[in-house]
């Protein structure tokens, strides 16, 4: 029986860990948070620091593979702990050091000819001064290091917000950004890849995202993209799984507009859709929840018959339309802090197939606490009940 380590110990590490315990594997949660839900699902686990490098050596000799849910662990410590304890981190942390600083993986991007939006690195005042003369209202600015859910981000919508902007980092010890143009969306999409240690590849079917403040909000299958489109899109995922050498999961985030951008950066495009890469996750992602229940194998599946040396299968949809909604801590402080959901209102509601809830103890603005997935003959029809259930979990109080 082989024991998987976990670091992190969020909803990805949990949904991963059920399909694990799936195949008979053991697994391990390392979460520097006390109260981490993971801590409840298996037999072992470590709560330490990020940094507490005795405490992470001893949870990698107790395990046969690691892998991660948290991608800011510093790779100078995984790797003297992978070469001290002899434990593989799949996906590897070479990988990781591309995916956890923006600076790396645009120039990654860059470097290796996929389509890219026009940005700049800026590593000091003075670069940030020069660069953000070559960006038309509005740019987007970013941190290089931890942003997620668009935290670390600002979008520079005139010159009064762009003044605002440069007060604060004169004012602090500068930290890297990335500044980066804002791109005229249409749709965003992800595709899933998962990559074993032969070399095979297979890919999740591409998915429809929807944003609102940055934040994941809906994510839709199958695409209503043109089916060329969705095949370019695929072909470009497996390409960075390839070039980065994955053994795991490889989650790449497009944004597809009908707008040229001016940059000189490379652009594909299709049918008159331009695509750009966003980002890498090399881990499981918010937009692959909806394979647990929209496809034959989930992206928790996938990674775990990656780890365990299982063979992969092509997953294939389920027939109908699927959407997946975040349940962000918003529903609950409007319940007053109730630690349970009132899911009273999910009776009248046949066509919201599932709930998971995360077992998160403090809900926050905006803190992912579950999702919902709603299945239906039609993307509009998976809408109109995602609507009304979602009004009911924000009225609930009220009843
Ligand atoms: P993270 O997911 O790590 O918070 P992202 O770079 O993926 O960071 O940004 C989050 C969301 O913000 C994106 O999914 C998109 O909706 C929006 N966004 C980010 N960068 C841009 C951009 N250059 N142009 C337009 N929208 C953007
Ligand atoms: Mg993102």
């Amino acid at each position: 029986m082989k024991t998987v380590g976990i670091l992190g110990g969020g909803q990805l590490g949990c949904m991963l860990s059920e399909a694990l315990f799936n195949y008979g594997a053991k697994v391990i949660f390392y979460d520097p948070e006390p109260r981490s839900p993971s801590f409840h699902r298996s037999a072992k686990h470590f709560c330490g620091a990020w940094n507490d490098r005795k405490l992470l050596e001893h949870f990698f000799s107790q395990c046969d593979v690691v892998t991660y849910e948290f991608e800011n662990v510093a790779v100078n410590l995984l790797t003297s702990l992978i070469n001290k304890t002899q434990t593989p981190l799949y996906p590897s942390e070479n990988i990781l050091a591309i995916t956890q600083n923006r600076i790396q993986e645009k120039n990654f991007l860059l470097q290796n000819n996929f389509p890219v939006c026009f940005f700049k690195e800026c590593n000091s005042l003075e670069d940030f001064l020069k660069n953000m003369q070559l960006f038309s209202f509005p740019y987007i600015i970013k941190t290089v290091v931890g942003g997620y859910d668009g935290k670390g981000q600002w979008l520079i919508h005139d010159k009064i917000s762009q003044d605002k902007f440069i007060t604060e980092i004169s004012a602090n010890e500068f930290t890297p950004y990335i500044i980066e143009e804002k791109i005229n969306i249409f749709c965003e999409a992800s595709c899933i890849v998962a990559r074993n240690l032969n070399s095979d590849k297979v890919c999740l079917p591409i998915f429809d995202n929807i944003h609102k403040n940055q934040i994941l909000f809906q994510t839709h299958i199958p695409s209503h993209l043109p089916e060329n489109l969705q095949n370019k899109l695929t072909e470009i995922a497996i390409k960075a799984a390839d070039k980065l050498n994955v053994i795991g999961l490889l989650t790449t985030e497009f944004f597809i507009t009908k707008q040229k951008s001016s940059n000189k950066f490379h652009t594909e495009c299709i049918d008159g859709f331009y695509i750009y890469v966003n980002e890498f996750a090399p881990r499981p992602h918010n937009s692959g929840h909806i394979s647990r229940n929209a496809c034959t194998s989930s992206q928790y599946d996938l990674l775990a018959r990656v780890l365990l040396n299982i063979p992969l299968h092509t997953p294939k949809i389920f027939s109908g339309h699927f959407c997946m909604e975040n349940m962000l801590g918003n529903i609950w402080l409007n319940e007053g802090q109730q630690k349970n959901l009132n899911l009273k209102s999910w009776q009248a509601h046949p066509n919201v197939t599932a709930i998971t809830l995360y077992g998160k103890e403090d809900a926050q603005i905006n803190r992912k606490m579950g999702h919902f997935i709603c299945h239906a003959e039609s993307y509009d029809l998976c809408n109109l009940y995602a609507n009304n259930f979602r009004e009911e979990l924000n009225e609930s109080k009220k009843h």
